[in-house]
């Protein structure tokens, strides 16, 4: 049985003290959750959420790392100091790193492979835009991303993926689930491809993009989705519906 994961993409969203804020509104309402709670607040607020969620049912991730210790790598942060502060899982190759800031399939990988081995959860992220969707080309796209980003994993039970259909993401609308349930299909045919049937049978698998209270029970229900990622709706106090679908 594969553990339901419902994490909160805060984006850059939230100053620390309105950080501080939400946690405090959230904890309480959370408490309880069937579903392993996972918040990825800025890098400026992950130190302060995990100190805020130590004794809680609430994990906290980051929204990016890089694959590198240390170096000249200017702004960026590493998967070792995310450990260091006590983060515990981080989102690889979201859509909108990869178009805004142009993430490659290859740093993805190097990424996943990298949280792995610190014992960071990685939430890796796939999807396409509208138009490869409404040119036929959605399956060819998100297989490809899997087969790209999740090379050469060790321990490949451990990976979380979202699949995310860019045109689903802060629209307010969302995948069917029956669009859904078959693109989440497809992310696990790739890795039963990869690394078995039994392997693929433990990978969570994340529907992102518009999910809300009111769609949440309907996209959990389907065979193929283990969880969601949450941008808009986890902002506020009814993420914990959520997370309590
Ligand atoms: P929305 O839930 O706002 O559509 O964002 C989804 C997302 O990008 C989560 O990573």
């Amino acid at each position: 049985m594969r553990k339901p994961i419902i994490a909160g993409n805060w984006k850059m969203n939230n100053d620390i003290s309105e950080t501080e804020t939400l946690i405090n509104t959230l904890l309480p309402l959370v408490a309880g959750a069937a579903a392993e709670v996972v918040f990825c607040p800025t890098y400026l607020g992950l130190q302060k959420a995990v100190e805020m969620t130590k004794d809680s049912n609430v994990g906290i991730g980051a929204q990016n790392m890089h694959f590198e210790k240390n170096g000249a790598f200017t702004g960026e942060i590493s998967g070792e100091m995310l450990t260091a502060i006590g983060v515990k899982y981080a989102i690889v190759g979201h859509s909108e790193r990869r178009q805004t800031f142009n993430e490659t399939d290859e740093a993805v990988n190097k990424k996943a492979i990298k949280a792995l081995s610190l014992g960071i959860i990685p939430i890796v992220c796939c999807g396409e835009t509208l138009a490869e969707r409404e040119s036929g080309k959605a399956k060819a796209k998100v297989v490809g991303q899997i087969e790209a980003g999740l090379k050469n994993i060790d321990d490949i039970g451990k990976v979380v993926v979202a699949y995310e259909p860019i045109w689903a993401i802060g629209t307010g609308k969302t995948a069917s689930k029956e669009e859904a349930n078959e693109a989440c299909g497809w992310v696990r045919e790739t890795i039963a491809k990869m690394y078995g049937q039994d392997a693929a049978d433990k990978v969570r698998i994340q529907y992102g993009g518009s999910v809300n209270p009111g769609n949440v029970k309907e996209l959990m229900a389907m065979d193929n989705i283990d969880g969601a990622l949450v941008g808009g709706a986890s902002l506020k106090p009814t993420f914990s519906e959520i997370v309590k679908f």
